[in-house]
């Protein structure tokens, strides 16, 4: 009773080895390739702080609040004089957009229907991917964005104009800058918006220097 198994055993193992160690190989190769393709340049630092533009036209200038319960670092850029609805809203910095779409739902806020029902998320907006883990997003657009998924944009480019799409009160536009998986306060022509907690209404005024000088050309 007790001699056949073992002999069963060594050659049932003898028999399944090679595939065995086959897939084993395999499978470690691909998990040291997934690694080092996705998990490692997740991982390295990020790079310097880009000269990230206020995300409207230079010359402009607009308020940058925040309030209780928004989310530490979140900005909502209202012009100071002008109506926000259509305004040009602009890449801070030269990137490659990474999200061009839909965030939550749309909502039906519009510049003929200003308290519409209320949507949710973010609503039309974009994201860019500017190197070095820096990302920008731009929420609450009034219409499709104007760049899509995959687009190389310079600075100063108009990715869409404001509106109040998504759960927003009334047209603005909510801003972020983010490093690696975490935002950040918002810097702005090498200069920190100030705009770092929530627990506060704050609210400060700035002019936008976003003249697109990468897009001027040699002279
Ligand atoms: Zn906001």
């Amino acid at each position: 009773m007790t001699t056949g198994s073992p002999a069963r055993t060594r050659t049932h193992r003898r028999g399944r080895s090679p595939a065995v160690r086959t897939l084993l190989v395999v499978g470690a190769v691909a998990a040291l390739l997934a690694v080092a393709l996705v998990v490692v340049p997740l991982l390295r630092p990020p790079g310097p702080r880009p000269l990230f533009q206020l995300p409207v036209p230079c010359g402009e200038t607009w308020r940058l609040s925040t309030y209780p319960g928004h989310d530490d670092y979140d900005v909502d850029l209202f012009p100071a004089t002008g109506e926000a609805w259509g305004r040009p809203v602009l890449a801070s910095y030269a990137g490659t957009v990474t999200e061009a779409g839909i965030n939550g739902s749309l909502g039906g806020r519009t510049p003929d229907d200003p308290d519409g029902p209320r949507g949710l998320g973010g609503g039309h907006w974009v994201k860019i991917d500017h190197g070095g883990r820096w990302e920008t997003q731009y929420l609450h657009l009034l219409e499709p964005p104007l760049v899509r998924v995959g687009q190389r944009v310079a600075q100063g480019e108009q990715l869409g104009r404001v509106g109040s799409t998504g759960n927003s009160g009334a047209p603005h536009l909510h801003y972020e800058q983010r490093r690696g998986w975490e935002k950040v306060e918002t810097w702005f022509d090498g200069a920190p918006s100030g705009i770092t907690v929530d627990d506060t209404e704050q609210t400060v005024e700035r002019r936008s220097h976003n003249c697109a000088p990468d897009r001027r050309g040699p002279a």
